[in-house]
């Protein structure tokens, strides 16, 4: 009992030292809604590693462009798979780490069905934010003879580079925080239950639907986790933020809005590169989404970014634009620059299997 216990243990920091300094890429695809089911996919699931986007041509012959990514997710992935792999991340905010959990894509793409869910919520269609919650509870209850934690959490969504509370009616503007994680001013509510976190949730969705600029906000749910060892008297300071990012699809950039999402876009993206080259320079402080998130995105990091996929064909090249935003910081190999062997390789299995689905549908 004792070894596997160990043995359990080992796992697990193995994993945890695994996710630090990276930075993780899942992609989703989403399924067609209801009654859209008979249209051309823009994409092919290829494998759970492998996406290729069906690039339109004026030729008649379609291309066809690999991506790689640590994870892909179909369309029929449910909620309950798609969160199953973040549970090392939301033992490690417990240890005292600082987490980020990103949603991009375009608007439409799925991103806030992920994190949040539909909008008639059920237990099995309940987003990340939900579950990501519900096992920092359980998790702590675990623990509960060898540390006492204590969890709050605060809304706040960062719309033309200002930050707004989500959790109070006016959605007042509070100052960015200088350095660290908390932003003074916003409301900070202590949660003991999932119960709880749907009634904020609740609450948020209510305070944003008099105001709806949801695809050109990004929007936060943050978790902060102060924990205490009962024995040693040591304490420790987690904190997880889950990120529903803005639309970026490609926009223009005459008006406010657009630019800022814009900027801010490739300012993370920039930070993110930064990070995945382990370069000494990262440049948070070029807007106020790097800087909110400065301590939970630097070296230390743990990051996972879903990156979301519209299945209309019409959509292709925003996905394209989405994928290239990735695969700047995207560590996978096969990623752009990575392997392009590989990438070759699967673009041609991808043809071929495309060729051979045809040949079986009896065409010419
Ligand atoms: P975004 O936040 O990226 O703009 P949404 O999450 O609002 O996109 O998704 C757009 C629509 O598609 C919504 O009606 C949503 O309920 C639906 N949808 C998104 N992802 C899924 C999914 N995985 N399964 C079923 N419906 C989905
Ligand atoms: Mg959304």
């Amino acid at each position: 009992g004792y070894k596997k216990v160990l043995e359990e243990n080992r796992k697990l920091y193995n994993q945890v030292q695994d996710l630090k300094g990276s930075i993780r890429v899942y992609c989703r695809i989403r399924p067609f809604l209801p009654g859209q089911e008979n249209q051309a996919p823009s994409v092919d699931y290829m494998d759970h590693e492998t996406v290729a986007i069906i690039v339109p041509s004026n030729s008649g012959r379609e291309g066809r462009k690999a991506s790689m990514f640590n994870k892909v997710f179909g369309p029929s992935a449910t909620q309950d798979e798609v969160f199953s792999d973040t549970q090392p991340l939301i033992r490690s905010v417990l240890d005292g780490f600082n987490v980020c959990v990103f949603a991009c894509g375009q608007t439409g793409a799925g991103k806030t069905y992920t994190l949040t869910g539909p909008e008639e919520l059920t237990p099995e269609t309940m987003g990340v934010n939900y579950r990501a919650l519900n096992d920092l509870f359980l998790i702590s209850e675990e623990r509960k003879n060898l540390m006492s934690y204590q969890i709050s959490i605060n809304m706040v969504e960062i719309y033309n580079d200002e930050i707004r509370d989500l959790l109070v009616t006016d959605g007042k503007i509070v100052n960015p925080a200088k350095k660290g994680i908390n932003v003074p001013g916003a409301k900070l509510v202590p949660v003991s239950s999932t119960d709880e976190v749907v009634d904020l949730i609740n609450l948020c969705r209510k305070n944003r639907a008099a105001n709806d600029r949801s695809s050109r906000a990004h929007s936060f749910l943050t978790a902060h986790v102060f924990g205490k060892d009962l024995t040693a008297g040591t304490t420790t300071i987690g904190c997880m933020h889950l990120v529903d990012l803005a639309g970026n699809e490609k926009l223009d950039d005459s008006d406010e809005e657009a630019m800022h999402v814009n900027k801010s876009l490739s300012a993370l993206g920039d930070v993110l590169v930064a990070l995945a080259n382990k370069s000494k320079q990262v440049p948070h402080k070029s807007c106020t989404l790097t800087q909110y998130l400065q301590d939970a995105i630097g070296a230390q990091a743990k990051i996972l970014m879903f990156v979301h996929v519209h299945p209309d064909l019409s959509e292709a090249l925003e996905t394209l634009n989405t994928f290239k935003f990735v695969e700047r910081f995207s560590t996978v190999e096969g990623g752009a620059g990575k392997s392009p062997e590989v990438r070759e390789l699967k673009e041609q299995v991808c043809l071929l299997r495309s060729a051979l689905a045809k040949k079986e549908a009896g065409d010419p």
